[in-house]
């Protein structure tokens, strides 16, 4: 005798999960259509190795899939560190994937107990997440596409939710595939991206979007992006802040995220900006671990970027170091490039000094940042 529907919800809060919903594991065509049409768009993920696109049909990794669970996590429980909103995104700032020490542990729980009553689950990470979530009618979506919980952080969009595909039918709940914003919100998403990757609603160019340029970005990001990219190093938020959908939750004055302010010091733009390997490796990958350690250019760039928009003149001396130091000439470049929009008289000296020991690409962008501070 299986599980009826009402002991897996039971167990699911009783192991610490805050929402349920249960749909079928029919594929997600609708998904699939999106993703054959905009082949050029997501090339990239079939580069990479992810294969969103057999992601659509549960049955890819589960042969005898009959239905999916979906469970959703608040993230946004608790304050983050103002140091460190703004330039990192929020879900990364506690995520346990690879700690193991928050999520991790209680949906292992709860994998654990429907593997005990004979039912075999998988979560897989290249489902459509917050489609399976909508399905299985737990929250709807905003235009900016994510997913906003009928429940949890006030209806907020600062949930993650985890679809388990098992060889169990379960009888689906009502689906809420919608958007759900109101018809007041004149877009504020679209006019907030910095980027333009939100170009219409339910629309994003995701290779424009800040998050995909500071995780993936092969080469450095063409001047034009730069300021736009702002003090983000690692992911973006923007859309999400400026929703109306979330200020009830975000003008709450909330208790701070112990986790996430114990691990504060270790991302302090300076600290970012000349870390080794086993730092990074130590400190940094544990919690955000899309840029593997051999491309540590990637951060080192991004944070001499978000340090260039921080405008704020007390970082000069860090990026001459990094810029002597650093051996990637795409880091260099950045280096000369925030030197360029600080400006100021260390900044144009030491620009001038590099003049002379540079050639290349990193040259030009030493000529153009002396030329914006002579302008
Ligand atoms: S995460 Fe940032 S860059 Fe990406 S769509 Fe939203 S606002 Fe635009
Ligand atoms: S900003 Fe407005 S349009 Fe965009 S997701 Fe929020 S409510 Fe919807």
């Amino acid at each position: 005798m299986k599980l009826s529907k009402e002991q897996v919800i039971d167990q699911a809060y009783k192991v610490g999960l805050m929402d349920i919903g249960f749909t079928t594991a029919e594929k997600f065509t609708s998904q699939k259509e999106i993703l054959d049409s905009r082949r050029e768009s997501y090339e990239w993920t079939y580069k990479a190795g992810w294969p969103v696109l057999e992601g659509t049909d549960p049955k890819t990794f589960l042969e005898n899939a009959k239905s999916i669970i979906v469970v959703v996590e608040p993230y946004f429980s608790e304050a983050f560190p103002p140091s460190m909103v703004g330039k990192f995104g929020r879900c990364y700032q506690d995520d346990d994937r690879i700690t193991k020490d928050n999520l991790v542990p209680r949906l292992i729980s709860f994998l654990k107990y429907l593997g005990a009553n004979g039912i075999k689950s998988k979560p897989p990470f290249h489902m459509p997440h917050r489609l399976s979530a909508a399905r299985a009618g737990l929250g709807t979506f905003g235009k900016n596409n994510f997913f906003y919980s009928n429940k949890l952080a006030r209806k907020s969009s600062w949930v993650l939710p985890v679809p388990i595909i098992v060889d169990h039918e379960f009888s689906p709940d009502e689906p809420t595939i919608e958007v759900g914003c109101p018809k007041w919100c004149k877009n504020a998403c679209i006019a907030a991206c910095p980027t333009g990757a939100l170009n219409s609603p339910n629309k994003i160019e995701p290779r424009k979007c800040i998050s995909f340029l500071t995780y993936y970005s092969e080469d450095i990001p063409p001047p034009e992006v730069r300021e736009q990219m702002g003090m983000w190093v690692y992911g973006c938020d923007r859309c999400q802040d400026v929703c109306p959908r979330n200020q009830s939750w975000m003008a709450q004055e909330l208790p701070v995220n112990e986790r996430v302010a114990a691990k504060e010091k270790h991302f302090s733009l300076p600290k970012l900006l000349h870390m080794d390997r086993q730092y990074y490796e130590s400190n940094v990958f544990p919690h955000m671990f899309y840029t593997p350690a051999e491309d540590l250019w990637r951060w080192h760039m991004n944070v001499a970027r978000s340090i260039g928009n921080s405008l704020d003149s007390e970082y000069v001396p860090d990026l001459i170091r990094a810029f002597q130091e650093n051996g990637d000439e795409r880091v260099k470049s950045m280096c000369a490039w925030a030197l360029g929009r600080i400006g100021g008289e260390q900044a144009k000296v030491a620009l001038e000094g590099f003049l002379g020991q540079s050639e290349g690409r990193v040259q030009e962008e030493v000529k153009q940042a002396i030329e914006k501070i002579a302008n």
